[in-house]
């Protein structure tokens, strides 16, 4: 028999083992669940433990070093689909910026993580938590000290200021994580 005719013969069996796999397991989870008996969960007294991935309640998280991550580069406000995130800059002594205000209208909010993905810094953050509904409406808009929380949440290292190459009192040019010195562009020339 010649190779190539062995070659499709094998790769032809293989695609029928895959077939067959597939429908016995398709099968077979429905027959398990055929004749099971119901099963309610009785929320709100048992609570279905969420991953930690899951898309509800937004906080502020702070650095490792304990200050406010947040720098108010209004990424999340502006990538925002339904406009729900509002807030004011303002600079801090030490040079670090902070957002003097940050409102979020939970009103409006649908969850959909594009804040959290646009974030420099990892500060806003979505969390498991979903109970967060309220009668009156206007509950639903939560002021900075709402949502600023005193950990890290889901990101334990990171530390924008540590990284960024940006001046403080803290730190200056070339003094960040794995930053290394600025050059003098004159020094290049011809
Ligand atoms: S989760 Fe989506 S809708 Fe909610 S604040 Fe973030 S970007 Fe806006
Ligand atoms: S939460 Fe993040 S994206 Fe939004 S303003 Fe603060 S640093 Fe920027």
């Amino acid at each position: 028999m010649q190779p190539i005719i062995v070659i499709g013969f094998l790769n032809n069996m293989k695609v029928l083992i895959e077939i067959a796999y597939a429908l016995y397991m398709g099968f077979y989870t429905t027959l398990k669940n055929l004749f099971r008996g119901p099963f309610t969960e009785e929320y709100p007294e048992y609570k279905r433990p969420l991953p930690a991935r899951s898309r509800a309640q937004i906080i502020l998280t702070s650095d490792p070093d304990g200050q406010e991550r947040c720098v108010a580069c209004y990424l999340c406000s502006a990538v925002c689909p339904v406009d729900c995130i509002s807030m004011q800059a303002a600079e801090a002594d030490s040079g670090r910026r902070y957002a003097k205000w940050f409102r979020i209208n939970f009103g409006r909010c649908i969850f959909c993580g594009l804040c959290e993905e646009a974030c420099p810094t990892s500060a806003i953050q979505l969390t498991p938590f979903f109970e967060n509904s309220k009668r009156d409406i206007l509950k639903m808009v939560y002021e900075k000290a709402d949502l600023q929380v005193d950990h890290c949440g889901k990101d334990k290292n990171y530390n924008f200021y540590a990284y960024a190459g940006i001046v403080t009192k803290s730190a200056g040019k070339g003094e960040h994580v794995k930053e290394e010195k600025p050059v003098d562009v004159r020094t290049n020339m011809p």
